[in-house]
């Protein structure tokens, strides 16, 4: 049965208190509200009602085995969905928090098995958008809310991406405009010594680092590399996907990475096939002849802006009707090792 999906536009500054009390009325009855966070839009959901928690998995077409992050107004409220929080929990969260950090903790007799799939670890963070955190502190509860997208979809970072995938299936969208980020937080299990990330984002290895001098990080497996894929629960391998047939060029060489672009793309015309390329602008010269369709990730030297234009760019060559999306790497340092996670899940095909 669908439903009518309401999108109510909210100030991402200074969200306006009506919106934010109709919102946090719609999550206390049961249903499900996507609001805007600094990474995605999330869907959210009251996470101590387990048949709420269900509609999310329902809505999005997850399946059951992927769990669910946990938002909260404030790190105090770890006490209220954690056993136990350890001392390093407490650091991080007075470090990053509110911000793109998500932790792997211990979870609380309160938090329901739907929403961790079944582990006895829960993941949570506070997330540093002020309509996130005023819905969370009107509603007096933790909200479970993933990214706001149909499983398997590119994630969402405007309110339209929610609706295009979402429309019918969910009650709320506060629109607060497009995100700040773009991509995902990191998740950082902490149950493990040293703290392991389990996906980059937000908060770079770098940061953490810092803090905690040793951090795990085993890099997503190359395509095909069907062995130790399955290393968090949900991190399937093919994921944050656009329609199009996406290839991904990670020779660090960047004259022969942009030669097997352009070859690539001459090839794809000779069978013709429309082409859309997410390139760096150092690099328009090189395409600018190759009548693909072109979308600006920014500089190469600044992977935080092509970090917040990802996923709009992948949706838009979608609208285009690309039937291929060609990229180049960004680079490992800070959040350029997760736009590299991304377009390694999202891509049917590397070229190294
Ligand atoms: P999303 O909410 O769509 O950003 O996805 C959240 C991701 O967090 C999931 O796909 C999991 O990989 C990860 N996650 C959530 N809970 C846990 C947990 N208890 N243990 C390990 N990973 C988790
Ligand atoms: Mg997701």
């Amino acid at each position: 049965m669908r439903i009518r999906t309401q999108i109510i536009p909210v100030n991402p500054h200074h969200p306006e208190e009506e919106a934010i009390a109709f919102a946090a009325l719609v999550i206390r009855s049961g249903k499900l509200v996507a609001f805007p966070t600094e990474t995605v839009y999330g869907l959210g959901a009251n996470a101590f009602d387990s048949e709420a928690v269900l509609r999310i998995f329902k809505a999005k077409g997850r399946p059951s085995a992927d769990p669910l992050i946990v938002h909260l107004a404030s790190k105090d409220d770890l006490r209220l969905v954690t056993k136990g929080a350890p001392e390093i929990a407490w650091k991080l969260a007075e470090k990053f928090w509110p911000g793109p950090l998500t932790l792997v903790l211990p979870k609380s007799g309160q938090i329901p098995l739907e929403i961790t799939a079944g582990l006895n670890t829960v993941a949570v963070r506070v997330p540093a958008h002020p309509v996130a955190l005023a819905l969370l502190k009107k509603c007096q509860l933790p909200i479970a809310a993933p990214s706001a997208n149909r499983f398997g979809h590119t994630s969402p970072t405007t309110a339209q991406h929610v609706y295009d995938d979402l429309a019918g299936e969910i009650d709320l969208i506060l629109d607060g405009g497009a995100t700040i980020i773009g991509v995902e937080s990191t998740v950082l299990d902490i149950t493990k010594h040293p703290p392991r990330i389990l996906r980059p984002g937000g908060v770079t290895l770098e940061q953490l680092t810092a803090i905690l001098g040793e951090v795990g990080y085993t890099p997503t497996p190359a395509l095909n590399d069907q062995l130790g894929a399955f290393r968090s629960p949900g991190q399937l391998e093919k994921h944050y996907a656009p329609r199009a047939k996406l290839i991904f060029f990670t020779n660090p060489d960047v004259e022969k990475a942009v030669e097997s672009m352009i070859s690539m793309a001459r090839q794809a015309k000779d069978r013709h096939q429309q082409v859309g390329i997410m390139l760096m602008e150092e690099d328009r010269p090189f395409f600018e002849e190759l009548a693909a369709v072109l979308f600006s990730l920014g500089e190469g030297k600044d992977p935080a802006v092509a970090a917040a234009r990802l996923y709009d760019g992948m949706r838009a060559l979608d609208q285009a009707r690309v039937d291929l999306i060609l990229v180049r790497d960004f680079g490992g340092q800070g959040i350029g090792l997760a736009i590299r996670d991304r377009l390694k899940r999202a891509a049917s095909q590397i070229v190294t």
